[in-house]
């Protein structure tokens, strides 16, 4: 539809949209105008304003948009546990993605190739098939179960990325930091994670998400990721061996 002009007017919707695709079709990211001409690595695939983080393991890169800056994911006025649990977290999913399932298939170039010696990756395996039979077993509706394979890159990226992001705060601390109301620093930081998680979903929508998000639903991000981090059970040493979500130190995976 090359006669389509591709600018903004009054006359309708519709052909605004009609010609905002045109205009991404042909200058777009992957637009024809890239045909034939090299890679440009600081093109962004999404945009300022959209609230999301990419790992390109093509490009061996991280991406975080102006959107996802700012509350619940990054708060300049909140204190740094705040921090660490949301933007931190985030963070470090889009890192471990380059070493998921199918990021750790990239090289540091950015080329689909296999670097990993045979026993590093029988290892990788083993761990990662944990998690796997882990999230096999939640439940999203009755008799509809989160796949363990279809979501495991995300949910090795949510557990990696939470853990890495906690070790980074205790490093950044000075001591043990105050309370504040009456929260310790590492409860500030596993509750700030649960709150970015946050949302309101139909079921209708849970339904078709579980058979074609590569992501887990959030209760899962949250309750399936803190279970696995001992370091959760000392902040809230509240939480017992008996309790519904418990999960025994040797059902615990070991990965990043
Ligand atoms: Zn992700």
């Amino acid at each position: 539809m090359r006669f389509l002009r591709t600018r903004i007017e009054n006359d309708s919707y519709v052909m605004n949209v009609l010609r905002a695709g045109n205009f991404k079709f042909e200058h777009g990211n992957n637009g024809l105008d890239k045909v034939g001409k090299p890679v440009n690595r600081d093109a962004w695939y999404m945009s300022p304003h959209t609230v999301d983080a990419y790992n390109d393991p093509t490009k061996n890169t991280i991406v975080l948009s102006a959107g996802v800056l700012q509350p619940p994911i990054f708060n300049k006025d909140a204190d740094d546990a705040i921090n660490y649990g949301a933007i931190g977290a985030m963070i470090g999913h889009e890192m471990i993605h380059g070493f998921d399932d199918q990021g750790r298939q990239f090289d540091k170039d950015g080329n689909l190739t296999d670097w990993w010696t045979k026993e590093d990756a029988d290892k990788f395996n083993r761990s990662a098939r944990v998690l796997v039979d882990e999230y096999n077993k939640f439940e999203v509706l009755p008799d509809l179960y989160i796949n363990g394979k279809l979501t495991l890159g995300e949910n090795i990226a949510d557990f990696g990325g939470l853990t890495i992001s906690y070790w980074a705060y205790r490093i950044s601390l000075n001591g043990e930091p105050e309370k504040i109301d009456g929260c310790t620093g590492d409860r500030r930081f596993f509750l700030s994670y649960a709150q970015m998680w946050r949302e309101s979903t139909r079921n209708e929508s849970r339904r078709t998400l579980v058979q074609v998000d590569s992501h887990s639903p959030t209760r899962f991000r949250v309750n399936g990721v803190l279970f696995n981090v001992p370091e959760f059970y000392k902040a809230f040493p509240e939480v017992k061996v008996e309790d519904k979500l418990y999960r025994p130190e040797d059902l615990r995976p070991i990965i990043w």
